[in-house]
């Protein structure tokens, strides 16, 4: 919970003062305080050996449950760089180069100062745009707009250790935990080994609705981990994290689709839980792939958890029905139906019989994870 918005005023300005007086120790002069215009603000700017440095400051209560020192919101991190960017056009005389310092200040219940950590650099400095340097600085243009996320530190979504990769990605020791289904196709239905994840299974055609099935990473160890974060606890940016690595395999390989559909959520459901995970999903994966997200599902009350039923009750759930909403009509589309995971296949195939009877002209599945211990034995 928040501190009360007056109470978080004054920590901040402690906090300001306490890194006000290290930056002097540390024989930088203070140039200004608090310069704000609409686009963002500089809590601190600072001047040493002929550099400018645009300080933040982040103070917080000590508390045992959480970790201390969570670097910058991405958000925090760009209004930063467009404030400095414009105090840097407001200069008569250009320094050598601008820096970007994040401090950070944990202190006790009390008041008291535990700890102060320095951070330098914490996105990419501004420099003087001189002639040689131009074609430099645009080379790096655009890392500058679209991440000033490459020299940002994040916390990666596997194990919570900062790393300076891309935003939303895995650290390597995570990439490397995760088992993805990268290189071995089959399909998820039978288990007939397939060229490509998007390939007709030969086997199934005519009993499954859809013309291809795919699935980012097998249901186990950290992938089942952050599959159940994503479902069961809130963690809802990993919709962005899973889209952004699905993006990659599915530009690879040969794949069609004009609408994404994901596999709706009964509304008591979702009104418990907040959201719908398949439905994020979806929709990062929508706005990667420059396509609508479609709503043809009609609204339903309770269903029955999956995660409660047995083998034989899921079996017979193959028969539930998923009811369209009136006026539908999907002919001559190619649909990508979208779940977090594939276990039995049946909720998918019900959901994509009811698409494929409103006149969609080719369906195609795909889910975060896929749980190899329910595929039929031959
Ligand atoms: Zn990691
Ligand atoms: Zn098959």
């Amino acid at each position: 919970m928040k501190a009360p918005k007056e109470i978080r005023h004054k920590l901040g300005a402690r906090g300001e003062n306490i890194a006000v007086k290290y930056l002097k120790r540390h024989n930088y002069i203070i140039i200004t305080r608090n310069w704000k215009i609409k686009a963002g603000e500089l809590d601190i700017v600072a001047f040493k050996d002929d550099k400018l440095f645009f300080v933040e400051v982040k103070t917080r209560t000590w508390r045992p449950d959480i970790d201390q020192f969570r670097h910058l919101s991405l958000r925090q991190a760009k209004r930063n760089r467009m404030a400095g960017k414009c105090y840097w056009r407001f200069l008569e005389e250009t320094p050598e180069s601008a820096h970007f310092d994040l401090i950070e200040i944990i202190t006790s219940k009390f008041g008291f100062v535990l700890d102060l950590k320095h951070t330098q650099d914490y996105q990419l400095p501004i420099y003087p745009l001189l002639a040689e340097k131009q074609q430099e600085q645009e080379k790096t243009a655009a890392q500058l707009v679209t991440g000033l996320s490459a020299a940002l530190i994040f916390q990666c979504p596997g194990c919570g250790e900062p790393h300076t990769g891309k935003a939303n990605t895995f650290c390597s020791v995570c990439e490397q935990k995760i088992h993805w289904m990268n290189d071995d196709f089959f399909c998820l239905e039978c288990g007939t080994p397939l060229e490509s994840p998007f390939a007709e299974c030969q086997e199934c055609k005519g009993k499954v609705p859809w013309s291809g099935a795919a699935s980012l990473m097998y249901y186990k160890g950290l992938g089942a981990n952050l599959v159940k974060g994503f479902k069961f606890n809130d963690k809802t940016f990993l919709g962005r994290v899973l889209a952004e690595r699905a993006i990659k395999l599915l530009r690879d390989h040969e794949f069609k689709t004009d609408a994404i559909a994901a596999i709706p959520m009964p509304w008591l459901r979702q009104f418990r839980r907040g959201y719908n995970q398949a439905d994020i999903f979806a929709r990062e994966l929508a706005k990667r792939l420059n396509v609508p997200v479609i709503y043809p599902f009609a609204p339903t009350f309770f269903r029955k958890k999956q995660s409660r039923m047995n083998m034989k009750e899921r079996a017979k759930s193959r028969l539930r029905s998923f009811p369209l909403k009136k006026s539908v009509n999907l002919e001559g589309l190619n649909i990508l139906l979208v779940d977090d995971i594939f276990t039995t296949g049946a909720t998918l195939k019900s959901a994509g019989n009811a698409l494929k009877k409103a006149g969609a002209e080719n369906l195609q599945i795909f889910t975060c994870a896929y749980t190899p211990r329910y595929r039929k034995k031959k």
